[in-house]
Protein backbone atom coordinates (compact mmCIF):
# COMPACT_ATOMS: atom_id res chain seq x y z
CA UNK A 1 0.00 0.00 0.00
CA UNK A 2 1.50 3.43 -1.06
CA UNK A 3 1.44 5.88 1.74
CA UNK A 4 0.41 9.86 1.46
CA UNK A 5 1.04 12.48 4.14
CA UNK A 6 -1.62 15.49 3.92
CA UNK A 7 0.11 18.64 5.24
CA UNK A 8 -3.25 20.45 6.90
CA UNK A 9 -7.13 19.72 7.29
CA UNK A 10 -8.98 21.95 5.56
CA UNK A 11 -11.65 21.10 2.89
CA UNK A 12 -9.06 20.62 0.45
CA UNK A 13 -6.85 18.39 2.76
CA UNK A 14 -9.54 16.41 3.62
CA UNK A 15 -11.20 16.19 -0.40
CA UNK A 16 -7.61 14.94 -1.15
CA UNK A 17 -7.17 12.34 2.10
CA UNK A 18 -10.56 10.59 0.93
CA UNK A 19 -10.34 10.50 -2.54
CA UNK A 20 -6.71 8.98 -1.93
CA UNK A 21 -7.90 6.57 0.63
CA UNK A 22 -10.75 5.39 -1.45
CA UNK A 23 -8.19 4.54 -4.44
CA UNK A 24 -6.23 2.43 -2.28
CA UNK A 25 -3.79 4.85 -0.61
CA UNK A 26 -2.65 4.75 3.06
CA UNK A 27 -3.49 8.29 4.61
CA UNK A 28 -2.36 10.26 7.52
CA UNK A 29 -3.31 14.14 7.29
CA UNK A 30 -1.19 15.93 10.11
CA UNK A 31 -2.77 18.80 10.74
CA UNK A 32 -0.68 22.00 13.05
CA UNK A 33 -3.81 23.10 15.23
CA UNK A 34 -5.88 21.21 17.96
CA UNK A 35 -8.86 21.10 15.94
CA UNK A 36 -9.72 19.83 12.09
CA UNK A 37 -11.02 21.68 9.11
CA UNK A 38 -8.64 24.63 8.92
CA UNK A 39 -10.23 27.68 8.07
CA UNK A 40 -13.37 26.85 8.44
CA UNK A 41 -12.88 25.30 12.31
CA UNK A 42 -15.37 26.00 14.51
CA UNK A 43 -14.94 26.83 18.66
CA UNK A 44 -17.60 26.88 21.31
CA UNK A 45 -18.05 29.33 24.23
CA UNK A 46 -21.02 29.84 26.47
CA UNK A 47 -23.20 27.86 24.64
CA UNK A 48 -22.61 29.41 21.41
CA UNK A 49 -21.15 27.51 18.47
CA UNK A 50 -19.62 30.05 16.27
CA UNK A 51 -17.83 29.14 12.58
CA UNK A 52 -14.62 30.66 12.40
CA UNK A 53 -14.69 31.37 8.70
CA UNK A 54 -17.05 30.00 5.27
CA UNK A 55 -20.68 31.34 6.39
CA UNK A 56 -22.14 31.06 2.56
CA UNK A 57 -23.39 27.82 1.57
CA UNK A 58 -22.89 27.96 -2.10
CA UNK A 59 -23.08 25.74 -5.28
CA UNK A 60 -24.52 22.89 -3.26
CA UNK A 61 -24.08 19.84 -5.54
CA UNK A 62 -20.19 20.34 -5.55
CA UNK A 63 -20.80 19.07 -1.48
CA UNK A 64 -23.10 15.98 -3.05
CA UNK A 65 -21.48 15.08 -5.74
CA UNK A 66 -18.23 14.80 -3.32
CA UNK A 67 -19.81 12.63 -0.74
CA UNK A 68 -21.96 10.72 -3.19
CA UNK A 69 -18.41 9.61 -4.56
CA UNK A 70 -17.64 7.71 -1.52
CA UNK A 71 -21.51 5.77 -1.36
CA UNK A 72 -22.87 8.72 0.38
CA UNK A 73 -25.62 11.45 0.70
CA UNK A 74 -25.21 15.14 2.36
CA UNK A 75 -28.28 14.21 4.22
CA UNK A 76 -26.64 11.62 6.07
CA UNK A 77 -24.27 14.19 7.63
CA UNK A 78 -26.46 17.50 7.70
CA UNK A 79 -29.63 18.76 6.91
CA UNK A 80 -29.68 21.82 4.07
CA UNK A 81 -32.19 24.51 4.36
CA UNK A 82 -32.46 26.78 1.40
CA UNK A 83 -32.48 30.34 2.60
CA UNK A 84 -35.04 33.04 1.72
CA UNK A 85 -34.60 35.37 1.53
CA UNK A 86 -30.50 34.58 0.46
CA UNK A 87 -29.49 37.94 1.48
CA UNK A 88 -30.27 41.34 2.48
CA UNK A 89 -28.53 44.24 1.21
CA UNK A 90 -28.02 47.26 2.88
CA UNK A 91 -27.70 50.57 0.94
CA UNK A 92 -29.44 52.93 4.05
CA UNK A 93 -31.73 52.90 7.20
CA UNK A 94 -34.53 52.84 4.65
CA UNK A 95 -33.22 51.21 1.66
CA UNK A 96 -32.93 47.93 2.50
CA UNK A 97 -32.59 45.05 -0.70
CA UNK A 98 -33.94 41.37 0.36
CA UNK A 99 -32.83 39.40 -2.40
CA UNK A 100 -35.67 36.76 -3.02
CA UNK A 101 -34.79 32.97 -3.45
CA UNK A 102 -37.59 32.85 -6.34
CA UNK A 103 -35.98 33.94 -9.56
CA UNK A 104 -39.65 35.28 -10.68
CA UNK A 105 -39.64 37.50 -7.53
CA UNK A 106 -36.07 38.31 -8.24
CA UNK A 107 -36.81 39.88 -11.69
CA UNK A 108 -39.42 41.85 -10.13
CA UNK A 109 -37.16 43.29 -7.46
CA UNK A 110 -34.88 44.19 -10.35
CA UNK A 111 -37.91 45.64 -12.52
CA UNK A 112 -38.68 47.59 -9.44
CA UNK A 113 -35.17 48.90 -9.08
CA UNK A 114 -34.45 49.65 -12.53
CA UNK A 115 -37.54 49.53 -15.19
CA UNK A 116 -36.77 46.64 -17.87
CA UNK A 117 -33.57 45.75 -16.52
CA UNK A 118 -34.68 42.19 -15.66
CA UNK A 119 -34.85 41.03 -19.36
CA UNK A 120 -30.89 41.97 -18.90
CA UNK A 121 -30.65 39.74 -15.60
CA UNK A 122 -32.35 37.23 -17.73
CA UNK A 123 -29.39 37.54 -20.46
CA UNK A 124 -26.74 37.99 -17.71
CA UNK A 125 -27.90 34.73 -16.42
CA UNK A 126 -28.23 33.27 -19.11
CA UNK A 127 -24.30 33.46 -20.22
CA UNK A 128 -23.51 32.74 -16.70
CA UNK A 129 -25.04 29.60 -16.38
CA UNK A 130 -22.89 28.60 -19.74
CA UNK A 131 -20.26 30.11 -18.23
CA UNK A 132 -20.90 28.05 -14.70
CA UNK A 133 -21.66 24.91 -16.96
CA UNK A 134 -18.39 25.29 -18.94
CA UNK A 135 -16.14 26.30 -16.16
CA UNK A 136 -17.51 23.56 -13.09
CA UNK A 137 -17.49 20.68 -15.91
CA UNK A 138 -14.14 21.54 -17.86
CA UNK A 139 -12.11 24.29 -16.26
CA UNK A 140 -11.98 23.28 -12.46
CA UNK A 141 -11.20 19.70 -13.01
CA UNK A 142 -8.06 21.00 -14.99
CA UNK A 143 -4.65 20.82 -12.65
CA UNK A 144 -3.50 23.70 -14.62
CA UNK A 145 -0.07 22.34 -15.12
CA UNK A 146 0.53 23.29 -18.72
CA UNK A 147 -1.58 25.46 -21.01
CA UNK A 148 -1.73 22.59 -22.92
CA UNK A 149 -4.57 21.50 -21.09
CA UNK A 150 -6.84 24.06 -22.53
CA UNK A 151 -6.01 23.44 -26.07
CA UNK A 152 -8.63 21.44 -26.49
CA UNK A 153 -11.04 22.08 -29.19
CA UNK A 154 -14.54 22.53 -27.40
CA UNK A 155 -12.70 24.83 -24.65
CA UNK A 156 -10.72 26.85 -26.81
CA UNK A 157 -13.87 27.23 -29.38
CA UNK A 158 -15.80 28.40 -25.52
CA UNK A 159 -13.26 30.76 -24.81
CA UNK A 160 -14.80 33.64 -26.88
CA UNK A 161 -18.34 33.19 -24.97
CA UNK A 162 -16.64 32.80 -21.27
CA UNK A 163 -14.93 36.06 -21.89
CA UNK A 164 -11.23 35.60 -20.42
CA UNK A 165 -10.51 38.97 -21.49
CA UNK A 166 -13.64 41.58 -20.83
CA UNK A 167 -13.82 42.49 -16.67
CA UNK A 168 -16.90 41.46 -14.65
CA UNK A 169 -17.51 45.51 -13.88
CA UNK A 170 -17.19 45.89 -18.17
CA UNK A 171 -20.16 43.12 -18.49
CA UNK A 172 -22.10 44.62 -15.11
CA UNK A 173 -21.96 48.56 -16.03
CA UNK A 174 -23.03 47.69 -19.68
CA UNK A 175 -26.15 46.17 -18.90
CA UNK A 176 -27.35 47.74 -15.69
CA UNK A 177 -27.64 51.48 -14.87
CA UNK A 178 -28.57 51.73 -11.29
CA UNK A 179 -25.59 51.69 -9.07
CA UNK A 180 -27.18 49.74 -6.31
CA UNK A 181 -28.00 46.51 -8.81
CA UNK A 182 -24.32 47.15 -10.28
CA UNK A 183 -23.06 46.56 -6.97
CA UNK A 184 -25.37 43.98 -5.46
CA UNK A 185 -23.75 42.10 -8.78
CA UNK A 186 -20.38 42.67 -8.17
CA UNK A 187 -20.46 41.70 -4.28
CA UNK A 188 -19.55 37.82 -5.06
CA UNK A 189 -16.45 38.27 -6.69
CA UNK A 190 -15.24 41.55 -4.04
CA UNK A 191 -15.89 39.17 -0.91
CA UNK A 192 -13.93 36.30 -3.01
CA UNK A 193 -10.99 37.83 -4.31
CA UNK A 194 -10.39 40.63 -6.48
CA UNK A 195 -11.87 44.18 -7.36
CA UNK A 196 -14.53 43.34 -10.46
CA UNK A 197 -12.64 45.34 -12.51
CA UNK A 198 -9.33 43.16 -12.67
CA UNK A 199 -11.83 40.10 -12.32
CA UNK A 200 -12.58 37.84 -15.74
CA UNK A 201 -16.32 38.37 -16.98
CA UNK A 202 -15.94 34.63 -16.56
CA UNK A 203 -16.24 34.90 -12.72
CA UNK A 204 -20.42 35.67 -13.23
CA UNK A 205 -20.79 32.16 -12.86
CA UNK A 206 -20.55 33.47 -9.16
CA UNK A 207 -23.53 35.19 -10.06
CA UNK A 208 -25.58 32.29 -11.43
CA UNK A 209 -24.50 30.07 -8.84
CA UNK A 210 -25.61 33.17 -6.20
CA UNK A 211 -28.83 33.98 -7.63
CA UNK A 212 -29.62 30.42 -9.38
CA UNK A 213 -28.70 27.67 -7.34
CA UNK A 214 -29.29 29.55 -4.21
CA UNK A 215 -27.84 30.27 -0.75
CA UNK A 216 -27.96 27.43 1.64
CA UNK A 217 -27.53 26.64 5.56
CA UNK A 218 -26.22 23.35 6.88
CA UNK A 219 -28.55 23.16 9.85
CA UNK A 220 -26.08 22.79 12.88
CA UNK A 221 -23.63 25.53 11.30
CA UNK A 222 -20.82 24.92 8.36
CA UNK A 223 -18.56 22.96 10.67
CA UNK A 224 -21.57 20.28 10.10
CA UNK A 225 -20.24 19.55 6.35
CA UNK A 226 -16.51 19.57 8.18
CA UNK A 227 -17.84 17.00 10.35
CA UNK A 228 -19.51 14.99 7.17
CA UNK A 229 -16.29 15.48 5.16
CA UNK A 230 -13.76 13.98 8.50
CA UNK A 231 -16.71 11.13 9.28
CA UNK A 232 -16.11 9.80 5.43
CA UNK A 233 -12.26 10.19 5.95
CA UNK A 234 -12.39 8.27 9.03
CA UNK A 235 -14.24 5.16 7.38
CA UNK A 236 -12.43 5.50 4.40
CA UNK A 237 -9.24 4.60 7.26
CA UNK A 238 -7.37 8.32 6.99
CA UNK A 239 -5.33 8.76 9.90
CA UNK A 240 -5.44 12.57 11.40
CA UNK A 241 -2.88 13.68 13.71
CA UNK A 242 -3.50 17.10 15.41
CA UNK A 243 -0.99 19.87 17.44
CA UNK A 244 1.47 18.51 14.64
CA UNK A 245 2.80 21.18 13.02
CA UNK A 246 5.32 20.38 9.94
CA UNK A 247 8.12 22.52 10.56
CA UNK A 248 10.21 20.71 7.83
CA UNK A 249 10.48 18.48 4.52
CA UNK A 250 13.50 16.69 4.16
CA UNK A 251 14.19 16.36 0.72
CA UNK A 252 16.79 13.66 -1.10
CA UNK A 253 17.77 13.22 -4.94
CA UNK A 254 14.20 15.01 -5.98
CA UNK A 255 12.01 13.00 -3.49
CA UNK A 256 10.62 14.17 -0.29
CA UNK A 257 12.27 11.60 2.13
CA UNK A 258 10.80 12.92 5.68
CA UNK A 259 8.05 15.01 6.89
CA UNK A 260 9.36 16.74 10.01
CA UNK A 261 6.77 17.69 12.80
CA UNK A 262 6.36 18.67 16.67
CA UNK A 263 5.55 15.10 16.82
CA UNK A 264 8.69 13.58 15.35
CA UNK A 265 9.13 12.47 11.68
CA UNK A 266 6.94 10.78 9.01
CA UNK A 267 8.39 9.46 5.81
CA UNK A 268 5.76 8.49 3.11
CA UNK A 269 5.36 8.07 -0.80
CA UNK A 270 3.62 11.09 -1.57
CA UNK A 271 2.98 14.47 0.24
CA UNK A 272 0.10 16.68 -0.23
CA UNK A 273 0.49 20.51 1.05
CA UNK A 274 -2.91 21.69 1.56
CA UNK A 275 -1.51 24.56 3.87
CA UNK A 276 -0.97 28.11 2.48
CA UNK A 277 0.96 27.26 -0.79
CA UNK A 278 3.93 30.51 0.01
CA UNK A 279 4.29 28.81 3.39
CA UNK A 280 5.42 25.18 2.35
CA UNK A 281 7.43 26.62 -0.12
CA UNK A 282 9.07 29.42 1.80
CA UNK A 283 9.04 27.72 5.66
CA UNK A 284 9.33 24.10 4.45
CA UNK A 285 11.62 23.58 1.80
CA UNK A 286 15.12 23.88 1.14
CA UNK A 287 15.75 27.02 -1.08
CA UNK A 288 17.09 25.32 -4.20
CA UNK A 289 13.35 23.02 -4.21
CA UNK A 290 11.25 25.96 -4.31
CA UNK A 291 9.21 26.41 -7.81
CA UNK A 292 8.62 30.01 -6.99
CA UNK A 293 10.81 33.03 -5.05
CA UNK A 294 10.07 35.58 -2.60
CA UNK A 295 9.65 38.47 -5.90
CA UNK A 296 7.47 35.84 -7.10
CA UNK A 297 5.10 36.09 -4.34
CA UNK A 298 5.45 39.47 -3.54
CA UNK A 299 4.18 40.13 -6.87
CA UNK A 300 0.67 38.12 -6.82
CA UNK A 301 -2.49 39.69 -5.88
CA UNK A 302 -3.73 37.72 -2.47
CA UNK A 303 -7.21 38.01 -1.87
CA UNK A 304 -8.15 40.00 1.13
CA UNK A 305 -8.04 39.22 4.83
CA UNK A 306 -10.39 40.50 7.20
CA UNK A 307 -11.86 41.70 10.88
CA UNK A 308 -14.01 39.57 12.20
CA UNK A 309 -15.74 39.54 15.48
CA UNK A 310 -17.73 36.80 16.88
CA UNK A 311 -20.19 37.10 19.48
CA UNK A 312 -22.82 36.04 21.53
CA UNK A 313 -25.87 38.45 22.59
CA UNK A 314 -28.02 37.86 25.40
CA UNK A 315 -30.84 39.01 23.31
CA UNK A 316 -32.40 39.01 19.74
CA UNK A 317 -31.78 41.48 17.33
CA UNK A 318 -34.17 43.38 15.16
CA UNK A 319 -34.08 44.06 11.55
CA UNK A 320 -31.36 41.88 10.30
CA UNK A 321 -31.66 38.72 8.21
CA UNK A 322 -29.09 35.78 8.63
CA UNK A 323 -26.62 36.84 6.03
CA UNK A 324 -26.57 41.22 6.10
CA UNK A 325 -24.16 42.87 3.52
CA UNK A 326 -23.64 46.57 4.87
CA UNK A 327 -23.16 48.34 1.35
CA UNK A 328 -23.94 52.01 2.43
CA UNK A 329 -20.97 53.34 1.99
CA UNK A 330 -18.55 54.01 -1.23
CA UNK A 331 -18.09 50.54 -2.96
CA UNK A 332 -15.11 51.27 -5.02
CA UNK A 333 -13.39 53.58 -2.09
CA UNK A 334 -13.44 50.04 -0.05
CA UNK A 335 -12.32 48.05 -2.69
CA UNK A 336 -9.71 50.51 -3.39
CA UNK A 337 -8.25 50.38 0.34
CA UNK A 338 -7.71 46.64 0.06
CA UNK A 339 -6.13 46.09 -3.89
CA UNK A 340 -4.54 49.43 -5.14
CA UNK A 341 -4.04 51.74 -2.18
CA UNK A 342 -3.74 49.42 0.71
CA UNK A 343 -4.50 50.59 3.86
CA UNK A 344 -7.53 50.47 6.80
CA UNK A 345 -10.74 51.48 4.81
CA UNK A 346 -11.97 54.82 5.41
CA UNK A 347 -15.48 54.09 5.19
CA UNK A 348 -15.92 50.10 5.38
CA UNK A 349 -18.41 47.73 4.09
CA UNK A 350 -18.45 44.98 5.98
CA UNK A 351 -20.99 41.66 6.43
CA UNK A 352 -23.00 40.51 9.38
CA UNK A 353 -24.07 37.00 9.92
CA UNK A 354 -26.80 36.39 12.17
CA UNK A 355 -27.20 31.94 11.92
CA UNK A 356 -29.25 32.00 15.18
CA UNK A 357 -32.10 33.42 12.68
CA UNK A 358 -32.33 30.11 10.83
CA UNK A 359 -30.83 27.71 13.76
CA UNK A 360 -31.31 27.78 17.17
CA UNK A 361 -29.11 25.11 18.51
CA UNK A 362 -25.93 27.34 18.11
CA UNK A 363 -26.70 29.80 20.94
CA UNK A 364 -28.70 29.64 24.44
CA UNK A 365 -32.44 30.41 24.28
CA UNK A 366 -33.33 33.53 23.14
CA UNK A 367 -29.57 34.74 22.53
CA UNK A 368 -28.12 35.93 19.00
CA UNK A 369 -24.61 34.05 17.14
CA UNK A 370 -23.25 36.88 15.33
CA UNK A 371 -20.36 37.01 13.23
CA UNK A 372 -18.68 40.08 11.55
CA UNK A 373 -16.76 40.21 8.90
CA UNK A 374 -14.96 42.97 7.30
CA UNK A 375 -12.78 42.71 4.20
CA UNK A 376 -9.40 44.23 5.04
CA UNK A 377 -6.05 44.32 2.70
CA UNK A 378 -3.86 42.18 3.06
CA UNK A 379 -0.26 42.73 5.31
CA UNK A 380 -1.88 45.61 7.31
CA UNK A 381 -0.62 45.97 10.34
CA UNK A 382 -3.05 45.01 12.45
CA UNK A 383 -3.38 45.78 16.66
CA UNK A 384 -6.21 45.69 19.52
CA UNK A 385 -6.16 49.57 18.88
CA UNK A 386 -7.56 49.19 15.55
CA UNK A 387 -9.34 46.33 15.85
CA UNK A 388 -11.78 48.01 18.81
CA UNK A 389 -11.74 50.93 16.74
CA UNK A 390 -13.59 49.52 14.00
CA UNK A 391 -15.25 47.39 16.06
CA UNK A 392 -16.82 50.83 17.18
CA UNK A 393 -17.11 51.89 13.87
CA UNK A 394 -19.14 48.64 12.75
CA UNK A 395 -21.66 48.74 16.14
CA UNK A 396 -22.85 52.84 14.95
CA UNK A 397 -23.47 51.68 11.80
CA UNK A 398 -25.78 48.84 12.62
CA UNK A 399 -27.13 50.85 15.41
CA UNK A 400 -27.74 53.80 12.85
CA UNK A 401 -29.60 51.25 10.53
CA UNK A 402 -30.96 48.84 12.47
CA UNK A 403 -31.32 50.13 16.13
CA UNK A 404 -29.61 47.54 17.54
CA UNK A 405 -26.95 48.57 20.20
CA UNK A 406 -24.97 45.72 19.96
CA UNK A 407 -22.69 46.83 22.92
CA UNK A 408 -25.07 46.77 25.57
CA UNK A 409 -25.57 42.72 25.32
CA UNK A 410 -22.61 40.94 24.38
CA UNK A 411 -21.79 38.45 26.96
CA UNK A 412 -19.16 36.82 24.43
CA UNK A 413 -16.63 38.61 22.02
CA UNK A 414 -13.68 37.53 20.43
CA UNK A 415 -12.20 39.10 17.44
CA UNK A 416 -9.46 37.93 14.90
CA UNK A 417 -7.30 39.72 12.00
CA UNK A 418 -4.37 39.59 10.59
CA UNK A 419 -2.19 38.48 12.96
CA UNK A 420 -4.45 35.50 13.60
CA UNK A 421 -4.31 34.29 9.87
CA UNK A 422 -0.92 34.47 10.57
CA UNK A 423 -0.16 32.37 13.83
CA UNK A 424 -2.90 30.18 13.28
CA UNK A 425 -2.75 29.15 9.35
CA UNK A 426 0.64 30.53 8.35
CA UNK A 427 -1.36 32.70 5.86
CA UNK A 428 1.06 34.75 3.66
CA UNK A 429 -0.07 38.59 5.08
CA UNK A 430 -2.69 37.26 6.54
CA UNK A 431 -4.96 36.44 3.58
CA UNK A 432 -8.78 34.64 4.20
CA UNK A 433 -9.12 33.28 0.86
CA UNK A 434 -5.90 32.81 -0.59
CA UNK A 435 -5.17 34.12 -4.17
CA UNK A 436 -7.04 36.68 -5.68
CA UNK A 437 -8.78 35.10 -9.13
CA UNK A 438 -7.40 37.70 -11.65
CA UNK A 439 -7.31 37.25 -15.29
CA UNK A 440 -3.33 36.46 -14.44
CA UNK A 441 -3.77 34.33 -12.03
CA UNK A 442 -6.25 31.62 -13.69
CA UNK A 443 -6.07 28.52 -14.11
CA UNK A 444 -2.34 27.66 -15.82
CA UNK A 445 -1.29 31.08 -14.54
CA UNK A 446 -1.74 29.82 -10.81
CA UNK A 447 1.05 28.48 -8.63
CA UNK A 448 1.00 24.70 -9.87
CA UNK A 449 -0.14 22.08 -8.15
CA UNK A 450 3.23 19.73 -8.36
CA UNK A 451 6.30 20.80 -7.38
CA UNK A 452 8.74 21.19 -10.36
CA UNK A 453 11.78 20.00 -8.60
CA UNK A 454 10.61 17.74 -6.32
CA UNK A 455 8.69 14.27 -8.05
CA UNK A 456 6.45 13.36 -4.58
CA UNK A 457 5.43 16.75 -3.62
CA UNK A 458 1.68 18.56 -4.88
CA UNK A 459 -0.04 21.12 -3.50
CA UNK A 460 -3.97 21.68 -2.97
CA UNK A 461 -6.00 24.37 -1.95
CA UNK A 462 -7.06 28.30 -2.38
CA UNK A 463 -3.79 29.38 -3.41
CA UNK A 464 -3.75 26.58 -6.14
CA UNK A 465 -6.19 25.56 -9.08
CA UNK A 466 -8.74 26.38 -9.63
CA UNK A 467 -9.30 29.23 -6.28
CA UNK A 468 -10.68 30.10 -3.44
CA UNK A 469 -14.21 29.44 -1.54
CA UNK A 470 -15.22 25.98 -0.14
CA UNK A 471 -16.58 24.53 -3.36
CA UNK A 472 -13.16 25.20 -5.29
CA UNK A 473 -11.54 23.99 -2.20
CA UNK A 474 -12.91 20.96 -2.04
CA UNK A 475 -12.32 20.39 -6.26
CA UNK A 476 -8.67 21.40 -5.61
CA UNK A 477 -8.43 17.64 -3.22
CA UNK A 478 -9.92 15.87 -5.83
CA UNK A 479 -7.98 17.10 -8.54
CA UNK A 480 -4.98 17.24 -6.90
CA UNK A 481 -5.87 13.38 -5.70
CA UNK A 482 -6.24 12.44 -9.59
CA UNK A 483 -2.89 13.34 -10.30
CA UNK A 484 -1.29 11.02 -8.00
CA UNK A 485 -3.84 8.31 -8.35
CA UNK A 486 -2.67 8.80 -12.34
CA UNK A 487 0.87 8.82 -11.68
CA UNK A 488 0.80 6.07 -9.35
CA UNK A 489 -1.00 3.98 -12.62
CA UNK A 490 1.36 4.88 -15.09
C1 LIG B 1 -13.45 34.48 7.44
C2 LIG B 1 -13.62 33.65 6.21
C3 LIG B 1 -14.85 33.60 5.60
C4 LIG B 1 -15.04 32.81 4.47
N1 LIG B 1 -16.27 32.73 3.93
C5 LIG B 1 -16.50 31.87 2.93
C6 LIG B 1 -17.84 31.56 2.54
O1 LIG B 1 -18.79 32.10 3.12
N2 LIG B 1 -18.03 30.67 1.53
C7 LIG B 1 -16.97 30.05 0.91
O2 LIG B 1 -17.19 29.24 0.00
N3 LIG B 1 -15.68 30.29 1.29
C8 LIG B 1 -15.44 31.15 2.29
N4 LIG B 1 -14.17 31.35 2.76
C9 LIG B 1 -13.05 30.71 2.06
C10 LIG B 1 -12.91 29.25 2.46
O3 LIG B 1 -13.09 29.09 3.83
C11 LIG B 1 -11.52 28.74 2.06
O4 LIG B 1 -11.30 29.00 0.68
C12 LIG B 1 -11.31 27.24 2.30
O5 LIG B 1 -11.84 26.85 3.53
C13 LIG B 1 -9.80 26.97 2.22
O6 LIG B 1 -9.54 25.61 2.42
P1 LIG B 1 -8.04 25.09 2.27
O7 LIG B 1 -8.08 23.63 2.50
O8 LIG B 1 -7.44 25.57 1.01
O9 LIG B 1 -7.19 25.85 3.40
P2 LIG B 1 -7.31 25.88 5.00
O10 LIG B 1 -8.70 25.72 5.44
O11 LIG B 1 -6.58 27.07 5.47
O12 LIG B 1 -6.49 24.57 5.45
C14 LIG B 1 -5.10 24.57 5.53
C15 LIG B 1 -4.71 23.84 6.82
O13 LIG B 1 -3.29 23.69 6.87
C16 LIG B 1 -2.89 23.82 8.23
N5 LIG B 1 -1.47 24.14 8.28
C17 LIG B 1 -0.85 25.30 7.94
N6 LIG B 1 0.48 25.19 8.12
C18 LIG B 1 0.71 23.93 8.57
C19 LIG B 1 1.89 23.21 8.94
N7 LIG B 1 3.11 23.76 8.85
N8 LIG B 1 1.75 21.94 9.39
C20 LIG B 1 0.53 21.35 9.48
N9 LIG B 1 -0.62 21.98 9.13
C21 LIG B 1 -0.52 23.26 8.68
C22 LIG B 1 -3.77 24.93 8.75
O14 LIG B 1 -3.83 24.92 10.16
C23 LIG B 1 -5.11 24.56 8.09
O15 LIG B 1 -5.84 23.68 8.92
C24 LIG B 1 -13.95 32.10 3.91
C25 LIG B 1 -12.70 32.14 4.53
C26 LIG B 1 -12.54 32.90 5.67
C27 LIG B 1 -11.20 32.91 6.35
Amino acid sequence: MKTVGVIGSGFSGLAAASSLAASGFKVTVLEKNETLGGRARKFESDGYIFDMGPSWYWMPEVFENFFNKFGKKTSDYYKLIRLDPSYDVIFGADDIVSMPADYKELKALFDNIEPGSSQNLDKFLHEAEYKYKVGMEEFVWKPGQSIMEFVDIRVVKSLFRLQMLTSIATQIDKLFKNEKLRNILKFPVLFLGATPENTPALYSLMNYADLRLGTWYPMGGMYKVIEGFVSVAKELGVDFITNAEVTKLNVTDGKVTDVQTEKGSYSFDFVVASADYHHVEQSLLPEQYRTYDKKYWESRTMAPSSLLFYLGLNTRLKGLKHHNLFFDKDFALHAKEIYTDPKWPTDPLFYVSCPTMTDDFIAPRGCENVFLLMPLAPGVRDNEVLRAQYFDIICDRIKFITGNEIRDHIVFKKSYCVSDFESDYHAFKGNAYGLANTLYQTAFLKPKMHNKNISNLYYTGQLTTPGPGVPPSIISGQVVANEIIKLNKS
